[in-house]
This record gives structure tokens, sequence and C-alpha cells, in this order.
């Protein structure tokens, strides 16, 4: 279909990545200008993770600087892009009958604008944020991401912003190239073969993909925002993996584009 966006699973990593030119930063700046520009982007953020289902609904969101102990830099970023609160009141209404809360609290988290700063640098595409609610299970918010599914027709790029394989205690801060983890290296490899295979239910009860899953995904924030993408793919729907890697060892940067 000719006017019909991607969903594309970007996988964030360490903040600090955003800083430099990388092979990942240079990937996701390369599949960006692949694309048609979208009149708005939606993201789902390992990073708003909490209470129910909430939208940014600002018009001009803040850029919110979550985390702690980074360098400087990190602080002084701002992503300035305008919010869209029409956007936003159409993601409300397509969810219900889940109650969405439109926001006026949150901003940018860096899940987003990590990503998003060297996808559209010029920060001119308006972006909406949709939260994560810790309380439900992994199918509920498969079954968002199938409700979301006609604002890729609308000119809305939907991103999920997480990690496929996300464990901070085996990750070596210190050293980018170090070899990946087993475990990780297997999780990743069984991920990639369902989700070119379509087998969402296995997606969605990710504890039984491996033996070690709980290495893998300790929590869920970094896996859930996948669930919205995958949600997207239909039968005419393409699969590819423009960013591949794994960070220190234990951080997936695999990226998963969808249609
Ligand atoms: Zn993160």
């Amino acid at each position: 279909m000719v006017n019909r966006l991607p969903a594309i699973f970007f996988g964030h990593g360490n903040p600090l990545l955003t800083l430099s030119s990388n092979p990942y930063t240079q990937a996701w700046a390369a599949l960006a200008a692949s694309l048609p520009k979208p009149r708005a982007v939606l993201v789902v953020s390992a990073h708003w993770y909490g209470p129910g289902t909430r939208v940014t609904a600002m018009s001009a969101p803040p850029t919110l600087h979550d985390f702690g102990g980074f360098a400087p830099e990190l602080y002084e970023i701002r992503y300035p892009a305008p919010g869209d609160p029409a956007l936003a009141a159409r993601v409300r209404d397509l969810l219900a009958p889940v109650a969405v809360t439109l926001d006026q609290a949150w901003g940018l988290d860096h899940g987003t604008w990590s990503v998003l700063r060297h996808l559209y640098p010029a920060a001119e595409v308006p972006v909406v944020q949709l939260s994560i609610d810790a309380a439900q299970p992994p199918r509920f918010h498969y079954e968002l991401g199938r409700r979301l599914s006609p604002l890729r027709e609308e000119g809305v790029l939907l991103i999920g912003s997480g990690n496929l394989v996300h464990n901070l205690r085996a990750y070596a801060w210190d050293r980018p190239t170090a070899p990946p983890a087993d475990w990780a290296v297997r999780f990743e490899r069984e991920a990639r073969r369902l989700i070119v295979s379509g087998e969402h239910a296995a997606l969605i009860d990710y504890q039984r993909i491996d033996s070690e899953s709980r290495r893998v995904v300790p929590t869920p924030e970094h896996y859930l925002p996948l669930l919205y993408v995958i949600a997207q793919q239909g039968a005419d729907d393409g699969v590819s993996f423009p960013v591949e890697g794994v960070d220190g060892g234990s951080i997936s940067m695999l990226a998963v584009c969808i249609g």
C-alpha cells in the first residue's frame, strides 16, 4: 500500500550513544532517510512505564533527562519537536474503551529523543509519546498495538523504543565490543525467527522463549515496546532488521521494521 508507513522497534541502548556518531546511530539516520517523511511520530518508550495509559497531549513537550550519573553534555541536550494534541486525542479514541489520560506532565524521555535526534535531527516532525501501563500483562500491550494500526495509513510513524535483550548487570559499560553472552545470542536468534514467521503468541509469552529468558528480560519495560510494533504485522508486511549488534555484551541494539 503506497501511503502506509512501517512500524519500527529500536534498540536504544546506553544514552551516551546519542552523543556520538557510530554504526548504530548512522544506521538509524539512514533508515529515516529511506522512508517517506511522516506527518508525526508516536513513540512507545521503555522509559514511560507506570500506572495507567497516558498520551502526551501538550503542544510543546519538554525534553526529559530521566537518568542519573551521566556526562554533563547529556543533560544539555534539547529535542524541541512540537507535540500534536490532535494525534493524542486520536490515540485516545482508537484505544477506547481503555481509559487514556491526555497527559500534560511528561514530555520526551531519553528513550524517545536518543533515537529521534538521529532520525530527524531538525526536530521538525511532531512527536507524541504513549506510556506503558505497568499493571497490565504483555497481551494487553499487544492488543493496544493492534488498535493503533490505522495510524500507519494516516502518515504516523509508530516507534517502539526499548531493547530486545536488556541486562544492565551483565553490561560491560567500558567495553562496547565485549562479546555477547551466550544467552543473549540464543534469545535474540529465536526471537528473530519468531518475528519473521509471525509467531506472535510466542513473542507475547516471552518468558518461555528460552530457559534463561529472565536474564535476557529481567524487567518487562524494555521488551514491551516490541509488542506494539509486531502487532502491526499484516499479511502483506515484510520484516527486516535494519540495525543489528549487541552493545557491551548484554544490550541488543536490534531494530525491527514491520512493513
Ligand atoms: Zn533504556
